[in-house]
């Protein structure tokens, strides 16, 4: 439609994929339109956002639609926002199934400022949102033996295969229905090539029949496009602003 050409036009997001769902405007439309968690939109108004930045336009609906995607957005335009949103209300509620969103940020110090991020946006929901300490610990707290009561994962790639790779898997992704990669370009740039091989692992234990993928990143790379036509199933990619911007 004409009217959604130029909400895309006004805010330079730019879509490509089949059955693209539409941008909204205001997280009131999220909440009619989406059924957004009612605490979530009680979060949003307590820290003070007004209206979604234009990657949270966008990415919001395609995620909220289990749609796969590669999204690329400036730095500090509101990325992570962007993939709490969906996939908390996704989640409903807490479980005891273990973790149902995994996030894997490259740098521990990304996966805490993301991990505080989860934790502000979900302020009375009850959701368990976890990182991976010290081995030893995490098998405890994580393992077939203990109770899953916990939700969210954020992690760097390097602890969660450590914890896959033991015998018995120090974590199950069994139940997972997120896999969020973010910052996805900085995991594939030179020098760190070994995170092909790392995502493929976490790739592969992702192995739910419902589990879906999402890519964020600053920069559009050929790299990362090229990685997610080939894993990604019907991908939706979006970016914000130029495409290497
Ligand atoms: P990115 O991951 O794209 O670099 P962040 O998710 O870290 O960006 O967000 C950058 C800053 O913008 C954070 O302080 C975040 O709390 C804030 N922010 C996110 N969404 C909004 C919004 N809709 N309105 C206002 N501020 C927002
Ligand atoms: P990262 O935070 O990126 O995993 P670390 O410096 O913590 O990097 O990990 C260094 C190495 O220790 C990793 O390459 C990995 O093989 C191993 N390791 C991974 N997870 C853990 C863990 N939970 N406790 C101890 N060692 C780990
Ligand atoms: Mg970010």
């Amino acid at each position: 439609r004409e009217e959604v050409n130029a909400l895309r036009n006004r805010h330079k997001i730019h879509v490509q994929g089949t059955d693209l769902p539409e941008p909204v405007e205001s997280f009131s439309q999220l909440q009619t339109e989406y059924q957004l968690l009612p605490q979530l939109v009680e979060n949003i108004v307590a820290v003070g956002y007004v209206d979604p930045t234009p990657i949270q336009m966008q990415a919001v609906t395609v995620m909220m639609h289990r749609r796969e995607l590669l999204a690329c957005a400036p730095t500090g335009s509101g990325k992570t926002a962007a993939f709490i949103l969906p996939a908390l209300t996704h989640l409903k509620k807490p479980g005891r199934m273990g973790f149902r969103v995994v996030v894997v940020s490259p740098t521990r110090e990304l996966a805490k400022q993301t991990y505080r991020e989860f934790q502000r946006l979900a302020t009375g929901t009850g959701f368990h949102i976890c990182m991976i300490g010290k081995s030893d610990v995490a098998k405890q707290k994580f393992g077939p033996k203990s109770p899953q009561k916990f939700d969210i994962l954020v992690t760097t790639p390097n602890r969660l295969i450590h914890l896959l790779q033991l015998t018995p898997p120090g974590v199950s992704m069994k139940n997972v229905e997120w896999l969020i990669v973010d910052e996805c370009d900085k995991l594939f740039e030179a020098g760190k090539q070994g995170f092909r091989d790392q995502l493929a692992v976490i790739y592969k234990a992702c192995d739910s029949s419902h589990v879906r993928r999402a890519m964020f990143s600053a920069t559009y790379t050929y790299e990362v496009e090229q990685w997610c036509k080939l894993n990604l199933d019907n991908v939706v990619t979006i970016c914000v602003g130029g495409r290497n911007s």
